[in-house]
C-alpha cells in the first residue's frame, strides 16, 4: 500500500492538499525543539534561586506540559500522525493517543494552551521578584537569557523558521 493510502487508512489524510505530504527534517525539529529545552532549564535555573524544590517541581511540570500537550492540542492537529509537524510532535503524539474530531483545531487550541504558560509566566514573575528583593548581576544575566529566549528566540524561529511553509498556518492561533 502507498504511504499516502497508508495514511487515510490510518485516520491521518487531513484532504488539505500537500499539507500531509511534508517532511519535516530532523535538523528543523532539533532547531525547534531546543530553545523550548534551554528555556526550560533557564527557568529552572531562576527558580532554583527562590526555592530549589520549588524549581524541580517546575521542571518536572514543565515535563508534564509536553505530554498534556500531545494529549489535549495534538490529536486535533491536520499534523496527527505525520511527518508535516514543526516539531515532531505529531509522530509521538500519535503512538499514545488517539486522533480526535469534531471540533475545531484552532478552538481546542486556544482554549488548552494555558497549560504551557506556567513554563513561560512562572519564571517571568519569580524572576521580575528575585530581581526587586535580592539582585545579583549573575540573575539579571539569566532573567535576560530567559526572556530573549523565551519572548524573542522561540517566537522567531517559529515564524520565519519551523511554521514558515507550514500550508495551514493560516488557521493556526500560534501563527495568525
Ligand atoms: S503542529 Fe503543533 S499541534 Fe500540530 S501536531 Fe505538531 S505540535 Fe501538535
Amino acid at each position: 500500500m502507498t504511504e499516502p493510502l497508508l495514511r487515510k487508512k490510518h485516520g491521518a489524510d487531513c484532504n488539505i492538499p500537500n499539507e500531509c505530504d511534508r517532511v519535516v527534517p530532523a535538523w528543523l525539529i532539533v532547531l525547534d525543539n531546543a530553545p523550548t529545552a534551554v528555556l526550560f532549564l533557564l527557568g529552572t535555573a531562576i527558580i532554583w534561586n527562590a526555592n530549589p524544590l520549588l524549581s524541580l517541581l517546575f521542571l518536572a511540570y514543565c515535563c508534564l506540559s509536553i505530554i498534556l500537550f500531545w494529549k489535549l492540542i495534538c490529536p486535533w492537529c491536520h499534523h496527527f500522525g505525520t511527518t508535516g509537524c514543526p516539531c515532531g510532535y505529531a509522530k509521538i503524539a500519535a503512538r499514545f493517543f488517539e486522533r480526535k474530531t469534531g471540533k475545531e483545531f484552532k478552538r481546542v487550541f486556544k482554549r488548552n494552551i494555558v497549560i504551557v504558560f506556567p513554563c513561560w509566566f512562572v519564571p517571568l514573575g519569580t524572576g521580575i521578584y528575585l530581581l526587586w528583593t535580592d539582585y545579583s548581576r549573575a540573575l539579571l544575566y539569566l532573567f535576560l537569557a530567559f526572556c530573549l529566549v523565551g519572548f524573542v528566540l522561540i517566537p522567531a524561529i517559529s515564524k520565519f523558521v519551523g511554521c514558515r511553509s507550514c500550508e495551514i498556518k493560516e488557521q493556526c492561533p500560534w501563527m495568525s
